[in-house]
């Protein structure tokens, strides 16, 4: 569904209310809506909310604008849910990154740019996550039931994460390298079970509440966490 600039993905399913969300990490607008609503009076509830989307638009993209990292001393940076300050050290040696206590101690060569910088630490974030991931997996394949083949780290504007159910392949954000673990073994999980069943349906909810019982406050958790923080 089409309102001026804003596209809204409609899905209509057994459900008394409408549900209207606007989700990080881009804005995306969604309506679940009862099967017996037709698509003009769904439109018309759209469009009387429309300043309430916008509003929130804004502030997604506000926090991810907020967010983008300059590299300088003491500024904000995320690990695993923790908030660490960076301290740059300018050294000959190969650059690498330590955490300390509450710090995340970046060497780097004299002269390296705010980019360069960017993709170490992005490099550091993709390692970190390739750490954690498989382990996580491993845990739930038995569990589950479901052999995952093959898993990646991409950068993602819309998705925390994705399944191609047919090569049983998980594709996951780099930006769940800043989360808590919980939420990234949510994602996980979640990306799990769409081998089992490809769409959000009864079915799919059912495996999510028994293998992930929390996962409602996990997601709300997630997607109230600055983007790119
Ligand atoms: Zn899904």
């Amino acid at each position: 569904m089409q309102l001026g600039d804003i596209e809204i993905e409609l899905v209509q399913k057994d459900i008394k209310n409408v549900h209207l969300s606007v989700m990080p990490p881009a804005g995306r607008v969604r309506i679940a809506a009862p099967l017996h609503l037709s698509e003009d009076t769904i439109r018309l509830y759209a469009i009387s909310k429309l300043g309430w989307i916008r509003t929130q638009q804004r502030k997604i993209r506000g926090q991810a604008r907020e967010s983008k990292r300059l590299f300088l001393n003491k500024e904000t940076h995320y690990f695993q849910g923790r908030k660490y300050l960076l301290r740059i050290h300018f050294n000959e040696t190969p650059s690498r990154i330590i955490l300390k206590k509450k710090y995340i101690d970046l060497h780097v060569r004299p002269g390296t740019s705010q980019e360069q910088c960017q993709v170490i630490m992005d490099a550091w974030y993709r390692n970190e996550l390739k750490k954690i991931v498989p382990q996580i997996i491993a845990y739930w394949q038995p569990k589950i039931g479901v052999q995952v083949k093959d898993w990646g780290i991409k950068k993602m504007r819309t998705k925390w994460g994705t399944c191609n159910i047919e090569e049983r392949r998980l594709w996951l954000n780099l930006e769940l390298a800043k989360k808590p673990l919980e939420c990234l073994e949510y994602i996980v999980v979640h990306e799990m079970i769409h081998i089992l069943e490809r769409r959000h349906n009864d079915k799919f909810l059912y495996y999510m509440n028994k293998y992930s019982p929390q996962w409602k406050a996990i997601k709300e958790k997630l997607n109230s966490l600055p983007v790119g923080g």
